[in-house]
């Protein structure tokens, strides 16, 4: 670990890759010889034009996509698509289809409910969140606009290890938590995105991958800024795009191939999970995962201790050991460790054998 640091398992803003930091510290003052910082150039120079393209194109690649797809940036955080993709997509005769399955999955379709264009096809709800959804859950609804998934759930730590069949239905994906961390059909979806700060960059920057046919038209009515059409035919240039965000996307991207893609991504991420869940399986019913098996995540490990008090000891603790953000969400309670893509295989191990020696001292 790099002197001063911590292993930092916040679940976003979160973890970057260190040689990206350091890229960028290199070269802040003086980008790529104009003498000016990245934050300081027009979005409109070359030097920034070749940092947007390269961006796009580095995401297309790994994703495995090729001309129908296009890339935007978006600002509003993932919040804001939950707004836009009813505004632009949803009808009182064609609703979107939700799934629930957390909590960003519950904002989602509100935003669609207040249009008065959604409709919920599958809900875990119920049950205490601790299950995605499976396939024959889903009531497919033949005349919806859209069925809307939220691919990891940050807050419950909870993964889809499949991929929904829509019957014809335009499948769309909140892949904000898990956005780049695995090989996935990407094929298979129609319009993905993720606010970036937790898997591949700071906040301020949405990205959106979706087909150009779903792109190049949206409704009149709306506000320039609220159409998907004006993103798509201005390059996401249309207004001053957050520059160095992009930027910093485009270097976590060119990180992951250096790295060997989306398939070592996921055997890395694999690998630390296994960890960390092994952790909690060997417990002796110590710590309690709130996912059930065969949704569990591989970003977001959550698990409980058998008291509060012990909750707030073990966070206490961890940070002694140079583990931070270990704190789970308010809504859930307990622990959570995010190990994002930059979270690197000894940082699993070292909350790993915390939380054993822990354990050891407080069961
Ligand atoms: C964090 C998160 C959001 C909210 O993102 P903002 O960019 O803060 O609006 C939405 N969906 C998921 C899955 C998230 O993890």
């Amino acid at each position: 670990m790099e002197a001063g640091r911590v292993y930092n398992f916040n679940p976003g803003p979160a973890t970057l890759p260190l040689e990206v930091l350091k890229e960028a510290q290199a070269e802040f003052l003086n980008f790529n010889n104009s003498g000016m910082s990245i934050l300081e150039i027009s979005h409109r120079a070359p030097q920034y034009a070749a940092v947007h393209e390269k961006a796009k194109q580095d995401i297309k690649d790994l994703m495995g996509l090729g001309d129908d797809y296009e890339v935007l940036f978006c600002q509003g955080g993932a919040s804001q698509q939950f707004a836009m993709i009813p505004l632009n997509y949803a009808t009182k005769e064609h609703p979107g289809s939700y799934v629930l399955s957390g909590s960003f999955a519950e904002k989602a379709y509100k935003e669609a409910e207040h249009l008065g264009v959604g409709e919920i096809i599958a809900s875990s709800k119920e049950t205490g969140y601790h299950h995605v959804p499976q396939q024959d859950e889903l009531k497919i609804d033949p005349n919806a606009a859209y069925v809307h998934v939220c691919y990891n759930n940050t807050i419950y730590g909870t993964e889809y290890h499949y991929i929904p069949e829509t019957n014809g239905v335009p499948l769309f994906a909140d892949m904000s938590s898990d956005m780049l961390s695995r090989p996935v059909d990407f094929h298979k979806f129609d319009f993905i995105y993720a606010g970036v700060q937790k898997n591949l960059g700071p906040a301020g920057v949405v990205l959106v991958v979706a087909k150009k046919s779903l792109l190049e038209k949206s409704p009149e009515k709306l506000p320039t800024m609220f159409r998907y059409s004006t993103f798509y035919k201005k390059d996401s240039l249309y207004n001053t795009p957050p520059a160095f965000c992009i930027y910093m996307v485009g270097k976590v991207a060119a990180w992951i191939k250096a790295q060997g893609g989306l398939e070592e991504m996921a055997r890395r991420n694999e690998r630390k999970a296994k960890v960390v869940y092994d952790a909690i399986d060997n417990s002796n019913g110590f710590y309690r995962g709130h996912a059930d098996k065969e949704s569990r995540s591989f970003m977001n490990v959550t698990f409980r201790l058998p008291s509060e008090e012990l909750e707030k000891k073990f966070v206490a603790e961890a940070l002694t050991h140079q583990l931070s953000g270990v704190k789970g969400h308010r809504s859930v309670g307990g622990m959570r460790a995010s190990i994002y893509n930059a979270m690197p295989y000894e940082g699993a191990v070292a909350l790993a054998e915390f939380m054993e020696k822990f354990r050891k001292e407080n069961a």
